[in-house]
């Protein structure tokens, strides 16, 4: 064993090669992408033996790998971040009645806040509408536990198990005992073996649905599951409490030092908190009733705290209904605890105070007194919305679109017919940032491929103007090609953008298909996204270097002007996996401060001084975007005569 400073996912990736895992597919998401590029990497490095580890196309295929593997009897661990889940959904509920064999674990990690997703969704309602046990851990130590416990658990009941934590829980760091290496464990030496409960027939799904509901009330009473769910009494030696503080996941971690602080502050003051019980609850589905029941008892009042969606709190409720318990359940549904986003340390301790001072009148004098010594800054706060990187290729992409629609429009006005209206529908990835002004060049976004189909739809009923659906490289062939055969197939008139930056940029540049690298350090010849759409029946399709911007402004003009669906592949490497050119810059003495190059492009390393432009050399990737755009033609390299006299 060795001991290391571990970032939660990290941690996580070790407890499940410990576990003995033997295949591990996901696709990449924040916050969960580190867990399987530590596995590769601890591949790589020679330490875990024998295990097989790839980023999928999608995570429903994700699933599926997963799924077969655990059919042959091996261990496996599947990965997505919670928005993740709904692509692998498909998978998931089918996989409950099917179950498994060699233990399944599905890592998914849920994004309170959101800090990088479209939702806010709960992963443990997603658990319980596919009636899978969830483990939710407070802290990464426990995560780490629970990925070694979840393999045990999916084995003893044959059923998939999640293990679902949140942002903090994945990326905070603290010291784990590791092993230094690891072997994953082999599968049974009969191999796969022919079973009437692998083929999911109506006949055999309504028997398994009976084995599920059978076994659920089982799990919810194991001890190897309820032990995640922890009771704290204090303070207050031996007196019976009749308040209780109920939290799940990191949320405990949050009530936990809340209450330490409450009760240093209250000590200061010569008082005392009234006791309390605290129950940390780690294994939220099933419900652990009887557990939580039993300690419960005497209790008259509970505050529950969790982030996203108020599950433990209408678990109470339901508890209390069923078994006529007297206590009265507060939080999210009563306006006690805030109803969606993060929680904070400082934010329970609020509502405790809030909490404890209807218990006596001491404490209501002493809490409203009390401020938490939060630190708040009062003065304005600069804004600064996202936007993409200095150099990035997708910014030409956007501005040779949106210039192809002005010229198309003012040809159709030079010919008398109307101007060319457009609307140019977006997709997942660093490109919903071309949303940004002075861009503006995203009108949807839904989810992952849906730009595409979303796009075909708008045609139909809008026929008069052009449908464009931007489209990353990477969701390209996790979930567009299905739309994009679905356009050729329906002949609905739309341009397809296709934004090849040879990388899965948004999450941390991960390979994908295309880029013809898997996780195992192979070569493979990659998929060429023009045959695909050769082959899927697109007849129009384009290639350009986005910052070969007159050659892009002409190919997206060809395919906008093409009846039915064209495509534009815009291909040029992310600025972070290829090594930068020296910077650009702009003549201070000629430029005449008509901020057109910061007007039409907001590339983030061209700034205003008030007269003149300039352009910050510790940003600009010397792209050159930019230099076209200058109607002065005074932006350049140092030494051709442009730029020298800044
Ligand atoms: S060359 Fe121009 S567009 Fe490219 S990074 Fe530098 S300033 Fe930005
Ligand atoms: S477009 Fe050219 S002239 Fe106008 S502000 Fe920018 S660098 Fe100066």
């Amino acid at each position: 064993m060795a001991q290391r400073l571990l970032m939660g996912n990290e941690a996580f990736a070790h407890g499940a090669l410990e576990a003995g895992v033997r295949v591990v597919a996901g696709y990449p998401g924040t916050p969960s992408s580190e867990l399987i590029e530590t596995v590769a990497k601890l591949h790589g490095e020679g330490s875990a033996h024998g295990v097989h580890v790839e980023w999928s196309t999608n995570e429903k295929a994700a699933l599926e790998v997963a799924a077969g593997a655990s059919m042959a009897g091996a261990r496996v661990l599947f990965t997505c971040k919670q928005v993740g889940l709904n692509v692998a959904s498909d998978a998931l509920l089918s996989l409950a009645y099917v179950g498994a064999r060699g233990g399944c674990v599905l890592f998914v990690a849920d994004d309170p806040g959101p800090i990088s997703s479209q939702t806010e969704q709960d992963t443990r309602r997603f658990a319980a509408f596919a009636k899978v046990p969830v483990l939710d851990p407070s802290t990464p130590e426990e995560g780490f536990a629970m990925m070694k416990e979840a393999f045990e658990l999916s084995e003893r009941y044959g059923t998939p198990v999640i293990v679902r934590p949140t942002t903090r829980i994945c990326h905070a760091s603290t010291f784990f005992d590791v092993a230094e290496e690891t072997h994953a464990r082999p599968a049974p030496a009969e191999g796969f073996e022919k079973d009437p409960r692998w083929v999911i027939f109506p006949k055999r799904s309504f028997e398994a649905h009976g084995e599920i509901n059978e076994r659920l009330p089982r799990i919810a009473s194991d001890p190897t599951f309820t032990r995640f769910t922890v009771v704290e009494e204090v303070p207050g030696e031996g007196e019976r409490p009749t308040v209780a503080i109920v939290a799940c996941g990191v949320s405990a971690a949050y009530g936990r030092e809340a209450l330490a602080a409450l009760q240093r502050r209250a000590a200061e003051e010569g008082m005392e908190l009234p006791p309390y019980r605290f129950i940390a609850v780690g294994s939220p589905y099933p419900f652990p009733a009887d557990l939580m029941e039993q300690e419960l008892e005497g209790i008259e009042r509970v505050i529950v705290f969790e982030e996203l969606d108020p599950v433990v709190e209408e678990e109470l409720l339901k508890l209390a209904g069923a078994r006529h318990l007297p206590y009265a359940v507060l939080g999210k549904l009563t306006g006690d605890a805030p109803d969606r986003g993060e929680n904070a340390s400082d934010v329970i301790r609020e509502c405790l105070l809030r909490f404890f001072a209807t218990e006596s009148p001491d404490l209501a004098s002493w809490a409203a007194a009390l401020q938490p010594e939060t630190l708040r800054f009062e003065g304005p706060l600069p804004v600064r919305p996202p936007v993409l990187c200095a150099g990035c290729p997708h910014r030409g992409s956007f501005y040779a679109v949106k210039r192809a629609l002005k010229e198309l429009s003012k040809q159709a006005e030079r010919a008398g017919e109307p101007a060319v209206q457009a609307v140019l529908c977006g997709d997942i990835g660093c490109y919903t940032l071309g949303n940004a002004a002075p861009l503006d060049a995203v009108d949807t976004c839904l989810c992952m491929g849906a730009g595409i189909t979303m796009a075909q739809g708008l045609a139909v009923v809008e026929p008069q103007k052009k449908h464009v659906a931007f489209v990353g490289d990477s969701t390209f062939f996790a979930s567009a090609l299905t739309g994009i055969a679905n356009a050729v197939y329906n002949g609905h008139d739309v341009t397809f953008a296709i934004l090849d930056n040879a990388t899965t940029a948004m999450t941390g540049s991960q390979p994908h298909p295309g880029t013809g690298l898997t996780l195992m350090g192979e070569r493979r010849a990659p998929i060429v996204i023009e045959g695909v759409l050769e082959a899927l029946g697109v007849e129009r399709i384009r290639i350009v270097d986005p910052l070969d911007t007159d050659a892009s402004i002409e190919a997206a003009r060809d395919c906008l002007a093409f009846a039915g669906p064209a495509a534009i592949i815009f291909r040029s490497p992310c600025i972070q996996i290829v090594a930068p050119e020296e910077p650009l810059s702009i003549d201070p003495v000629t430029c005449t401060g008509c901020k057109r190059c910061i007007t039409q492009i907001g590339c983030p390393a061209i700034g205003f001084d008030g007269t003149v432009a300039f352009i910050d050399a510790s940003l600009c990737v010397g792209c050159g975007l930019c230099v076209p755009v200058c109607p002065f033609g005074v932006i350049g390299a140092v030494g051709d005569g442009k730029g020298e006299s800044a």
